[in-house]
C-alpha cells in the first residue's frame, strides 16, 4: 500500500503548484500524472503580475530570461484598437515547456515524491489504485484538468457551464512588436499574441464552432495575418477544450480539486494558470490549519472576477454589435480600459470600478 498525507492526481501547473504549497507546509505529497515531464498543452502562455507574484510565493521567480516581459493588454477590433499598460508590475510570456520545467524543479527541491507515467484509476467504491496499487492518503487532490475523473469520483460535478470553446496554439519565429498583449477580435473567434523571447510569439486562437480552424481565425483578421505571412512555426499546432465553468462545490471530506478541474474561466481571460496559483497557495493554508472549509469559501472569490470578466468577453464574441459599441467606448477612453484591466486583475475593487468608473462606462455605451 503506498502512502502519503496528500495524493495529487494530475502534474499540469495546477497539480505542480499545489503540491509546492502542501509541501512548502510540511505535507508528505506524491503527485501522479500519466504523462512525463516536460508537459506541454494549448495555451497562450501569458502569465499576469499577479499570476507572476503567486509564483514568487511558491519560491519561483521567473526572469525575462524565461521568456519575454510584456507590461500590459490591447485590444483590436477593426479600426479600433485600445491599450491599457499594467498598474503595477509586469506579465511574462513563458512557454508551457519550461513553466512545466521550472515547477517541477521546484517540486523537486522540495521533496515533492513525483509519479510521472502513473496513471491513477478511479473506480466507483474501490480504493483510488496508482497503476494498480492501492494508495493510502489523508487528502485527495484532483488536478486532473477539464476531464476531472477526480471531480466525478468525489461527487463534485454539479455546476454550470456556461461556455465551451475551441483553442489553439502555435509558436512563430517572429521578432516581437509590441511589449503588449494583443488580443485580435474578428466574427471567427479571438487570437492574442503573447511575445515568448527576443524572436519568438505564441499565437493562441479561440473560436466558437471545433471545426473552425487557427488558419481560419487568422485569416480572418487581416493585420494580423500580414505580420505573420512568412513567418517560420517553431511548434506544432496544438488544440485544447476552454470552458467557463462554475462548481456548486469544490470540496467533500478529504477532497479538494483545484485548477482547470475546480472550474475555469475561458482562455482569453489569460487567468486559467494564475488562478491555479492563487488556489494552491489558498489550499496550502487551509491544509495547514487541518480546514478544507477555508478553502471551499475563498475559491469562489478567487473565480469571481475572470468568471465575470469571461462572460462580458463571450458577450462580445457572440454579439458583434456590442464588440464595437465596446470597442469604439474604450478605444476613446483609454483610461476606462485602464481600470477595467486593473479590476480584472484585482489591482482596483469592484466598489471603487461601480463608484467612479461604472456610470460613465454605461453612459457612453448607451450615447
Ligand atoms: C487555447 C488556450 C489558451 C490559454 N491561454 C492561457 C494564458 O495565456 N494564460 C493562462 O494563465 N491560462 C491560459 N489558458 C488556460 C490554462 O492553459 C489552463 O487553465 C491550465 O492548463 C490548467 O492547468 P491544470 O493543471 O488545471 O490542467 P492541465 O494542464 O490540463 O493538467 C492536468 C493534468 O492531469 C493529468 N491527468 C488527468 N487525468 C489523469 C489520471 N487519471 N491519472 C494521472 N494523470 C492524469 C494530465 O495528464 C495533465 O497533465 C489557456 C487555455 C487554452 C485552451
Amino acid at each position: 500500500m503506498i502512502r502519503c498525507d496528500a495524493l495529487i492526481v494530475g502534474g499540469g501547473p495546477a497539480g505542480l503548484a499545489a503540491a509546492i504549497a502542501l509541501r512548502q507546509k510540511g505535507l508528505d505529497v506524491l503527485l501522479a500524472d500519466a504523462l512525463r515531464p516536460p508537459i506541454d498543452k494549448a495555451c497562450g502562455e501569458g502569465l499576469m503580475p499577479d499570476a507572476r507574484k503567486d509564483l514568487a510565493a511558491l519560491g519561483i521567480q521567473v526572469t525575462g530570461h524565461d521568456g519575454a516581459a510584456f507590461d500590459g493588454i490591447a485590444f483590436l477590433s477593426g479600426a479600433h484598437q485600445a491599450t491599457a499598460p499594467f498598474e503595477s508590475g509586469s506579465g511574462i510570456g513563458i512557454r508551457r515547456l519550461q513553466l512545466h520545467s521550472l515547477l517541477v524543479a521546484r517540486s523537486h527541491e522540495l521533496g515533492v515524491r513525483l509519479a510521472w507515467g502513473t496513471r491513477v484509476q478511479v473506480a466507483e467504491k474501490q480504493p483510488l489504485q496508482l497503476d494498480g496499487e492501492p494508495c493510502n492518503y489523508r487528502y485527495l487532490i484532483g488536478a486532473d484538468g477539464q476531464s476531472s475523473r477526480i471531480r466525478q469520483a468525489g461527487g463534485l460535478d454539479q455546476g454550470k457551464i456556461f461556455s465551451r470553446r475551441f483553442g489553439t496554439r502555435c509558436h512563430y519565429r517572429v521578432q516581437p512588436w509590441s511589449r503588449m498583449v494583443e488580443v485580435h477580435w474578428g466574427d471567427l473567434g479571438q487570437a492574442y499574441i503573447t511575445p515568448i523571447g527576443p524572436e519568438e510569439i505564441c499565437v493562441a486562437t479561440v473560436a466558437r464552432e471545433p471545426t473552425t480552424r487557427m488558419e481560419a481565425v487568422l485569416g480572418s483578421l487581416p493585420s494580423l495575418h500580414l505580420r505573420l505571412e512568412g513567418a517560420s512555426a517553431l511548434s506544432r499546432v496544438r488544440g485544447a477544450l476552454t470552458t467557463t465553468r462554475k462548481l456548486r462545490r469544490v470540496t467533500a471530506g478529504k477532497v479538494a480539486l483545484v485548477g482547470d478541474a475546480s472550474g475555469s474561466a475561458d482562455a482569453v481571460t489569460g487567468e486559467g494558470i494564475g488562478l491555479s496559483f492563487r488556489q494552491a497557495l489558498l489550499l496550502g493554508r487551509a491544509i495547514a490549519v487541518e480546514n478544507l472549509d477555508i478553502y471551499e469559501a475563498g475559491h469562489p472569490v478567487i473565480q469571481r472576477m475572470p468568471h465575470l470578466m469571461s462572460r462580458v468577453m463571450l458577450r462580445m464574441d457572440a454579439w458583434p454589435w456590442m464588440r464595437e459599441r465596446a470597442m469604439s467606448v474604450v478605444s476613446g477612453q483609454p483610461q476606462l480600459f485602464a481600470h477595467l484591466l486593473a479590476l480584472h486583475l484585482g489591482e482596483r475593487s469592484l466598489g471603487d470600478f461601480l463608484l467612479r468608473d461604472a456610470p460613465a462606462l454605461g453612459l457612453r455605451l448607451l450615447a
